[in-house]
């Protein structure tokens, strides 16, 4: 019996990578009947019965589940933004961060092209919301040590809107990531952010990278309970519990130690915009239900 995580897979064969190579695995029927088919990210045990094949036996419990993409235990979000052609919409980065949180993954915020634009604004909202943030260049090579160190040895998924520079960094964190990347591209086309399939690149740095598409497709109905949103704004935890109202959602209420804050500069005015914005489309969901 051996041990190992699931870095992709193609219609019903799993490949687990671990420390004396990788294995091609078939999952026993049992997976099927219990509902619980092994996903990319799965850290599995399996049985070899010839030399690069194998059963999956037990996959273990995961840390966490997307479904769209569909990808398992990713340990760390890191958000890549940009001031410069093209500028990210903040709100684009607060539902990620919402969506990680309520994943329970770590986030890093990096500002990309940083040689084009300092973003003096995105680095101080995110810094201040405590969030590890990090100014990097795909162009000049500056903070991707910091990034390296920061991913080193976990599952990591890149998320961003297109033409931050996702691409150029994980090339410059590691050549052989637009090999593996440019030959999947070229095989799927035009079709690979569309398609459901996602696979896990081990970067030299040890980092396992999921090649996952841009923000558009994360999956946003985990975002739909209005109740819960506030709970994924850490840097709103200071105060909502000051509220005069035990139920207080800070859209309107008098008395919202929330607005107070915004009001005067402690919580960053675009992070509440993003809440209340996620706070009315998730009271639209309920709404449709
Ligand atoms: P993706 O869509 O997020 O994968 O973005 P790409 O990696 O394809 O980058 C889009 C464009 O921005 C390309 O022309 C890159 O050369 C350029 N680019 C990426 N990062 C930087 C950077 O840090 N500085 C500058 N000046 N250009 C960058
Ligand atoms: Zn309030």
């Amino acid at each position: 019996m051996a041990e190992g995580v699931i870095y992709k897979a193609i219609s019903g064969f799993y490949y687990v990578q671990c420390a004396e190579g990788t294995t091609e695995c078939r999952a026993r029927g049992r997976f099927r009947i219990d509902k619980n088919s092994p996903f990319v990210g799965d850290r599995v045990e399996f049985s070899v019965t010839e030399p690069g094949r194998g059963y999956l036996k037990t996959i273990f419990p995961r840390k966490n589940l997307f479904v769209r993409p569909p990808v398992a235990n990713i340990d760390k979000m890191i958000i890549i933004t940009s001031a410069a052609i093209p500028i990210t919409d903040p709100f684009l980065i607060d539902r990620m961060t919402a969506i990680a949180h309520k994943k329970n993954c770590e986030l890093i915020i990096c500002i990309n092209k940083f040689d084009l634009d300092p973003a003096k604004k995105l680095y101080e909202i995110y810094s201040s919301c405590g969030y590890k943030t990090i100014r990097t260049s795909a162009e000049t090579g500056e903070g991707l040590e910091t990034l390296k160190e920061s991913i080193k040895g976990s599952v990591c998924a890149f998320t961003g809107n297109s033409g931050v520079g996702k691409s150029s960094i994980l090339n410059e964190l590691d050549s052989s990531f637009s090999i593996a990347v440019g030959d999947i591209s070229k095989k799927l086309g035009r079709g690979r952010h569309t398609t459901r399939h996602v696979e896990l690149y081990r970067l030299n740095c040890g980092a396992l990278v999921a090649d996952t598409p841009g923000f558009s497709s994360f999956d946003t109905d985990n975002l739909n309970n209005a109740d819960e949103i506030e709970a994924l704004f850490p840097d709103f935890e200071p105060y909502i519990e000051s509220c005069r109202f035990h139920d207080c959602a800070h859209i309107k209420e008098p008395d919202c130690a929330l607005i107070e804050a915004v009001k005067s500069g402690e919580v960053q005015k675009t992070r509440y915009d993003s809440y209340v914005r996620l706070y009315e489309e998730a009271s639209k969901y309920k709404a449709w239900e």
